[in-house]
């Protein structure tokens, strides 16, 4: 046990998928509460700016292992070198079922204190999308139910929409300012949705991994400051702009028909902006089942970043056009977001 002089050694922590959207959040979070920080990276060529963030989180003390998820053996034996007591996933999308390896792993060595699959969204069990977004639920359900059998303690992050104007065709929409030219606004847009910085997803999720109250929960984010319509953000972000926006509406069938054409991974995003702007899914269920918890009760004495001073951010993101009087900004989305491969399905 630690005497007053030492400080309490926090668990070690080994993140999957690091180099991604959400996963750079939380790597992020990890070194900075001063966890000792596992990145495993999969071998092969990197496009230069992972390369990059890599370089940056070693530079910070994350320490870097080459390998792959789906290797039971190469996993259990870096699970037990490194004496990892937590391990996070922010795996994408397209390799959800990859994890299924890793909990075997896991469950064989029996160390392991704490799991956190790549969830970072919804409640999959509540959630409803239709295709092409339920597929990508029940992967998410099927990890589940292998992670409850295991035995592994764990916890699912449903932190809800990260926080930016929310295009129904774009996965990681904080890398865009909200658009100058069209507010595209869903059905009638008054449903509700919480929106969390990404800052705040990392900050959180450090917190639940070293919280007792966590273990085999589900933990909601639902910051009361944080929740805005459709119609409620776009007049927030005309009020910072300090300009009026035409507005146009995004009927439930356009939605619904930018599904139905499953090309991966537009169709996904289609699907899930649906199940939140239509059907609600993020605020059509109480959190009261014995394995759900609101952040807020975890920790009442912690406020998150307000959606007013993410949009102060998107504004300076988006000066040069604002004061040029330009409406180009969502013509110009695909220069500002770095090229990402994708496996087009349509
Ligand atoms: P990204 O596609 O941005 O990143 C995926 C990461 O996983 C990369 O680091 C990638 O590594 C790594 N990876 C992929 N396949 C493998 C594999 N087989 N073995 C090891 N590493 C692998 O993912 P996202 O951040 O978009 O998604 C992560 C989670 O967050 C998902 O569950 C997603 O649904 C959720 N999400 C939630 C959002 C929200 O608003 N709430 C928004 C976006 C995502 P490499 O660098 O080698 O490719």
């Amino acid at each position: 046990s630690s005497s007053p002089t030492t400080p309490i050694s926090k668990g070690r922590v080994l993140i999957v998928g690091a180099t991604g959207f959400m996963g750079k959040f939380v790597t992020e979070a990890s070194i900075s509460t001063a966890h000792p920080t596992y990145l495993l990276i999969r071998p092969g060529p990197l496009i230069s700016s992972k390369a990059a963030t890599i370089k940056t989180f070693q530079e910070k003390g994350a320490i870097v292992i080459y390998g792959v998820v789906n290797n039971k053996e190469f996993v259990e034996m870096i699970l037990k070198k490194y004496e990892i007591d937590t391990v996070i996933s922010a795996i994408g999308a397209e390799s959800l079922l990859d994890q299924l390896t890793l909990v075997e792993a896991m469950k064989s060595i029996k160390t392991i204190k704490r799991f956190l699959p790549s969830e970072f969204g919804h409640d999959v069990d509540r959630a409803d999308p239709v295709e092409p977004g339920l597929a990508m639920y029940k992967q998410k359900r099927l990890v589940r139910r292998v992670i409850e059998e295991s035995g592994v303690p764990y916890t699912y992050i449903c932190c809800n929409s990260i926080a930016s104007w929310p295009y129904y065709d774009n996965c990681h929409p904080s890398q865009l300012p909200p658009p100058l030219d069209q507010l595209h606004i869903y059905g009638h847009g008054n449903v509700k949705a919480y929106f969390v910085d990404g800052y705040d997803i990392g900050k959180f999720t450090m917190k639940v991994v070293d919280d007792e109250r966590t273990i085999n929960k589900s933990v909601h984010f639902r910051p009361s400051t944080n929740c805005y319509s459709m119609n409620e953000l776009a007049s927030l972000w005309e009020n910072k702009i300090a300009r009026k926006i035409p507005r146009a509406i995004v009927s439930e069938d356009d939605l619904l028909g930018i599904a139905a054409e499953n090309c991966i991974p537009e169709s996904v995003v289609a699907s899930i902006t649906h199940d939140i702007f239509i059907n609600g899914c993020q605020v059509n269920f109480k959190i009261d089942g014995i394995h759900d918890v609101e952040i807020s009760t975890l920790y009442p004495g912690e406020s998150f970043r307000s959606l007013e001073d993410c949009f102060e951010s998107f504004v300076a993101m988006a000066a040069d056009k604002i004061h040029k009087g330009e409406n180009g900004v969502t013509g110009g989305t695909k220069a500002l977001v770095e090229p990402v491969p994708i496996t087009a399905s349509c």
